[in-house]
């Protein structure tokens, strides 16, 4: 291995398939200052994919990042292979080409022969079985996955996936090199999905249960988990941008890969939407419409607030959780108090978990005087108000106004145990518990692969102790009470730590 003056083990790396990936990937290990050396099989890929890289580059000199001459002296440490031969004195090579089992086995077959017995390979596939790529090698030990996400260099997470017959060694030396390009490696196990898409399967698919059982349109949904529960897009508008083709797909076959793990169901709503060709923004027609810009053109227009009445009364269940923001709110827009709720025109609870209706009921209210505020989304930023299955009209209307009266947005959602934030949160908590539960990432990997790769604003085993271990429990137990669904049965991870008493980041103990 080659040595800077730096003192920086550089290696030579070969890059098969200059596609999307492959251009990536070669752009991070040769501003890592690596040697890199590029093949396709298809004419006038290898050409584009440097020319490529080369200006993307030398952008960053006009970006002060590099001098002209660093810059020059990156992009010269790349170069183009006329036959997988050229490849013979790489330390690594990784494969970035079409996502075919048998293309990757017999690639990696033909590089066995070509390459050092030291050197390793490894695939970018997002959801093959790695063992199953190695499968045919004579040394399956020097092969991995090494998953990158598009697009490679802003994407600062890379998965190394040690498939059963991975080596230690191999990665080793993998996690080393990725962490001199300064992107983050976490390591995971070689699971459908491996982790980061195995984490990321709870926000889309418990969007649509909610939106199956008409709990509330999609475009409520996405307002709701983007500014009560800050996701950076909403679930129907992530589908819209990945394309249903292509995220419709990857739902399938994470569930068939778990053999029907009900916690991964996809929805019946969505086979029909693939079928009419309603992908997203690359039809122009998704859960959205798109106009020639590729803007959203929202038909939805927001429900208009009601005009608060007078002489209004208001009970709200002493212990909720907002009980203090609740009665502020309803002072300063002229609404009583009272301690009795059969003396009120309104009654608010704050339940975790249960719906509207069962709420009402356990308090011994009168369900067509009740509405559920949810207690998990931020008082000063969104406010979710569910109504029992008989809410009556001027109730509703008089709870929307009232909660609309200091301009912070409302949704109005119908009947369901957990809202909508309380579900989608609780199934991504509890994904994730289990992952950890599994063993198929650490939790310091998991916490950092989610928000690195799916860009969530916080870890999931912390967003989970936020929350309350206690209440996503409750969530969950009532989801599945309520529905008999066993995809809400609990982790036993989070059973456990919630039981302790503990937070949902504390490791298991060790058996040796
Ligand atoms: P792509 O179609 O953009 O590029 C694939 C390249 O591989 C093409 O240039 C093609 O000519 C070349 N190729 C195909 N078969 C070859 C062979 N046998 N030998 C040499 N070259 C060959 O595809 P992509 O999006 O870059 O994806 C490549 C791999 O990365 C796939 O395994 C894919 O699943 C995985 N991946 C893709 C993404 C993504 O977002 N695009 C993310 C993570 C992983």
């Amino acid at each position: 291995m080659a040595r800077d003056s730096k003192h920086e083990a550089r290696i030579h790396i070969g890059v098969v398939g200059a596609g999307t990936m492959g251009q990536g990937i070669v752009q991070l290990f040769a501003q890592a200052g690596h040697r890199l050396s590029v093949f396709d099989a298809f004419d006038g890929a290898v050409p584009r994919a440097i020319s490529n890289v080369t200006a993307l580059i030398q952008r960053g000199v006009a970006k002060g990042r590099y001098t002209q001459e660093q810059a020059d002296a990156l992009v010269a440490n790349i170069s183009p292979c006329f036959s997988l031969d050229d490849l013979a004195d790489c330390d690594l090579v990784i494969e970035a080409i079409i996502e075919d089992v048998e293309a990757k086995q017999d690639l990696f077959a033909s590089l066995e022969d070509i390459v050092s017995d030291k050197a390793i390979l490894a695939s970018n596939t997002s959801s093959l079985v790695v063992a199953e790529i190695a499968s045919k090698a004579q040394h399956p030990e020097r092969i991995a996955g090494l998953h990158f996400f598009n697009p490679v260099p802003l994407m600062r997470v890379v998965e190394i996936i040690a498939a059963v017959r991975t080596s230690t060694a191999t990665v080793d030396t993998l996690r080393a090199l990725v962490a001199g390009t300064g992107h983050r490696a976490v390591i995971a196990e070689d699971q459908p999905g491996f982790l980061v898409n195995h984490a990321g399967r709870g926000y889309s698919t418990e969007a649509l249960r909610v939106l199956e059982e008409h709990v509330a349109s999609h475009e409520q949904v996405d307002v709701i988990m983007r500014e009560a529960a800050g996701f950076r897009m909403g679930p129907f508008e992530l589908m819209d941008l990945t394309g249903l083709d292509i995220s419709g797909k990857a739902m399938a076959s994470i569930y068939e890969q778990f053999h029907q793990e009900p916690r991964f169901r996809p929805s019946a709503l969505v086979p029909p939407r693939m079928a009419a060709g309603l992908f997203g923004r690359k039809t122009s027609e998704g859960w959205y419409r798109y106009d020639d810009q590729g803007k959203a053109v929202l038909t939805q227009t927001q429900a208009t607030v009601p005009t608060l009445p007078d002489g209004l009364k208001l009970w709200i269940e002493p212990q909720s959780a907002q009980f203090k923001e609740v009665c502020g709110l309803a002072q300063d827009a002229g609404v009583e108090l009272v301690d009795q709720a059969q003396e009120a025109d309104i009654c608010i609870v704050q339940p975790w978990g249960q719906d509207a209706t069962n709420a009402s009921l356990a308090y011994g209210l009168d369900a067509t005087r009740t509405v559920a505020l949810d207690p998990l989304c931020p008082f000063v930023l969104h406010r979710c108000l569910m109504l029992t299955a008989v809410t009556d009209r001027q109730v509703r209307d008089a709870a929307h106004a009232l909660l609309a009266s200091d301009g912070v947005a409302v949704s109005l959602i119908n009947d369901s145990p957990g809202f909508v934030v309380q579900r989608v949160l609780a199934t991504i908590v509890n994904i994730a518990a289990n992952i950890a539960q599994r063993r198929i990432a650490s939790v310091e990997d998991i916490e950092d692969a989610v928000k690195l790769g799916l860009g969530y604003p916080h870890g999931p085993l912390s967003w989970g102790d936020k929350i309350g271990g206690i209440n996503v429990l409750k969530i969950l137990n009532n989801m599945r009470g309520m529905t008999g669904d066993p995809r809400y049965r609990p982790s036993p991870w989070l059973v456990r730590r919630v039981k302790l008493g503990l937070s949902l980041l504390t490791p298991e103990a060790e058996r040796n």
